[in-house]
């Protein structure tokens, strides 16, 4: 069944000279492909009326869905209306009851509305006028060659809610009552070349449910994507596929869809009915962040410190002084006495430790920068796990936080 491959067209001089950033495409795109469209070029067009019918043509010629966005504005620069008209081959037409609707739009706001505000109530003859709840100017959509064209306003908030309320159904009808239900599974831990690896032939292109795999501050998502007449049918091998994917994965998978690890670990312990405490150094206060980001996290986290000199982990945290004098403050007896000291103090059922070297000085040849100890200890036994993190400041110690609450979750899983 074909499922219509999408092309997009940015309007507008702002985003060529880089003043806006395209989050319009990046949005609708990766709306498009929980649809199970995908997106097969972007194209950033000048406020121009002869480039954009030209990237109309181009649009129309290689997808079977075109959405533009930008260039429907009231002002003399938004060309949107007027390309659409000449690429059609069509006259701009009066319509008055959309006239109206912009005329009640300002009414409710109780503002006046100005002369040009009129020509967004002309729309290209023949084409459909998309509703906009929330602006003033309305969308259009035309087809063309059998190609559906749909013009949205640039505004993004404008732009998503008539994506939702408009398009969405739209694509559902022309997807020949396809339903296309997708899953998101997150693993940490390893690498995606190592996930592509164990999964073989699950990822080939072309299968149904389709599996990709994208990466995000260290964080695998494998989204699953399928197909079917109807949406019991469609779970139902997103089922199959989530058990096949955990089983061969195993504790690499650690949530769904948009599941942090705090929250996870957040779950897991409230859950069990577990506290845990957080002695950080290099993190500064990351791991207890992430982890009070997540509303509630007051049934589970007990306190935290950030000991940053050797003088607050003696002081705050009990740990020996010898200990750092011989084994200095990045070391793997040093993070095992604060994750002691911190479960010690606090008397929570686990306690978290980190202590790295968090650059971009301060590293030497046996600790380089990167180099991170995160110890854990639970009612029954402490781990230390040692890391080598790559690259900046902000990246390791992000995936130091990010490592030291997998650590927890793995304890948990036992
Ligand atoms: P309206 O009809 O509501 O006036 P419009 O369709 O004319 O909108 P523009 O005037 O081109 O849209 O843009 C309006 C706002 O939306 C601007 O602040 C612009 O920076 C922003 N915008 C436009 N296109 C994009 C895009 N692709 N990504 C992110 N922001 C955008
Ligand atoms: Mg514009």
């Amino acid at each position: 069944m074909n499922m219509g491959r999408a092309f997009l067209l940015s309007i507008g001089n702002e985003l060529l000279s880089g003043l806006t950033v395209d989050t319009n495409a990046a949005w609708i795109s990766g709306q498009l492909a929980e649809q199970g469209i995908p997106t097969i070029g972007v194209l950033t067009v000048p406020d121009e009326i002869a480039d954009t019918v030209e990237s109309l043509r181009l649009a129309v010629s290689k997808a079977d869905i075109v959405i533009t966005t930008g260039g429907l504005g009231p002002t003399d620069d938004d060309l949107t209306r007027q390309s659409l008209a000449q690429y059609l081959g069509v006259e701009l037409q009066f319509q008055p009851e959309l006239f109206e609707s912009i005329a009640a739009f300002f009414r409710r706001r109780n503002f006046p509305m100005v002369e040009k505000n009129r020509i967004q109530a002309y729309l290209p003859a023949g084409t459909e006028a998309i509703p906009n709840s929330t602006g003033t100017a309305p969308g259009m959509l035309a087809c063309k060659d059998k190609v559906r064209i749909f013009c949205l306003p640039g505004v993004p908030s404008e732009m998503k809610v008539m994506f939702t309320d408009f398009l969405v159904p739209r694509l559902a009808e022309l997807t020949d009552r396809q339903v296309v239900v997708s899953r998101r599974l997150k693993c940490f831990g390893t690498g995606e070349s190592m996930i592509a690896e164990k999964l073989g032939n699950l990822m080939l292109r072309g299968r149904n449910p389709l599996i990709n795999c994208t990466v995000s501050d260290a964080v695998i998502t494998l989204h699953i994507v399928a197909t079917a007449p109807d949406r019991p049918s469609a779970e139902v091998m997103i089922q199959k596929d989530q058990t096949a994917l955990c089983e061969i994965l195993g504790d690499w998978v650690y949530g769904r869809d948009d599941q942090t690890l705090a929250e996870v670990v957040g779950a897991r312990l409230a859950a069990a009915g577990k506290t845990l405490a957080v002695a950080e150094s290099c993190t500064g206060g990351l791991i207890a962040k992430m982890l009070t980001d997540i509303p509630g996290s007051s049934r589970y986290l007990s306190c935290g410190w950030v000991t940053y000199s050797n003088q607050a982990k003696q002081s705050e945290l009990g740990v020996d002084p010898a200990l750092l004098a011989q084994y200095g403050a990045v070391s793997e007896p040093v993070v095992r006495a604060m994750a002691e000291g911190a479960r010690r103090k606090s008397g929570a059922d686990f306690a978290l430790a980190v202590t790295g070297i968090a650059g971009p000085d301060g590293g030497t040849e046996q600790k380089p920068v990167g180099l991170v100890y995160i110890g854990v200890q639970t009612p029954d036994q402490t781990i230390v796990q040692k890391c080598q993190f790559p690259q900046s400041r902000a990246m390791i110690r992000n995936r130091a936080a990010l490592a030291a609450l997998n650590l927890v979750r793995l304890q948990m899983n036992g």
